[in-house]
């Protein structure tokens, strides 16, 4: 009699968090994917580049984790999925996503909104709350910060907002590189009229994973660039006010 090898659903990551309340409602497990598009000169997680790296885990432990965390998650949480960019591993975030809603667990998606194609579509039909990253309203300053254009990144925006689901806007606050006022309201501006838009989350630049840089030994470009203070970031949300009914810093 021939054995079959049976080959299990999995997910590549980097790292799973519990008792998050920083990425989407509510207290809620992240799961940060391994691999990612961009090259955003701040990124804390450079580790999570290479689509190669992290760890294999099978669906069924996600899946099984998220079950033992449930009664934490109370009626507003729930899983996150971020990264790295999730997306690059949709095929199997269709599953995720499936065995979640059977589980009655709440899904949410952060994405930097590279890719809109059938797949992401069908992701997102699946994810209860976007968390999409909009690095940069203009895009040469979008290709200096993160490497390739905003243009997708409006695309997922636009299809989201025609399919009525909720979406937060996240906005890395980077002194000198995209706190430009005349940028700031441009995105109000192209935002305003978005109902699908639940708020606008201001994430003030840090310097927490500098050090993963000079671990990989690449160079770090934004060494002389130092964290928005007080006044930096409230001219910001005062600008993004303007247009949004909620601004919130996290
Ligand atoms: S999109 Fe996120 S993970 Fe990718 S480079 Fe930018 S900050 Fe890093």
């Amino acid at each position: 009699m021939s054995k079959q090898k049976i080959i299990k659903d999995t997910l590549r990551i980097h790292s799973i968090e519990s008792f998050g309340t920083h990425d989407g409602p509510g207290i809620r497990m992240v799961v940060f994917t391994q691999g990612c598009q961009f090259r955003c000169l701040y990124c804390a997680n450079p580790d999570t580049w290479d689509p190669s790296g992290g760890r294999e885990i099978t669906l069924d432990e996600i899946v099984q984790r998220a079950i033992e965390e449930k009664p934490f998650f109370g009626k507003r949480g729930g899983v996150t999925i971020s990264g790295g960019e999730p997306t690059l591993q949709r095929t199997m975030l269709i599953k995720l996503f499936e065995m979640f809603k059977a589980e009655g667990i709440n899904t949410a998606l952060d994405s930097n909104g590279r890719l809109l194609n059938d797949e992401v579509k069908t992701l997102l039909s699946l994810t209860d709350y976007l968390l999409l990253d909009v690095k940069h309203m203009n895009d040469d300053w979008h290709h200096r910060l993160t490497g390739l254009s905003n243009k997708s990144v409006l695309e997922v925006a636009a299809y989201r907002e025609c399919t009525g689901l909720p979406m937060w806007i996240r906005y890395v606050l980077v002194p000198g590189w995209s706190d430009q006022p005349e940028f700031l309201h441009a995105l109000g501006q192209h935002f305003q009229h978005y109902k699908s838009i639940q708020k606008l989350e201001i994430q003030p630049y840090h310097r927490l994973g500098v050090h993963k840089w000079e671990v990989l030994g690449w160079e770090y470009k934004l060494n002389n660039v130092e964290p928005p203070d007080g006044e930096q970031i409230d001219k910001a949300a005062s600008i993004f006010r303007q247009y949004f009914n909620e601004v919130v810093i996290n």
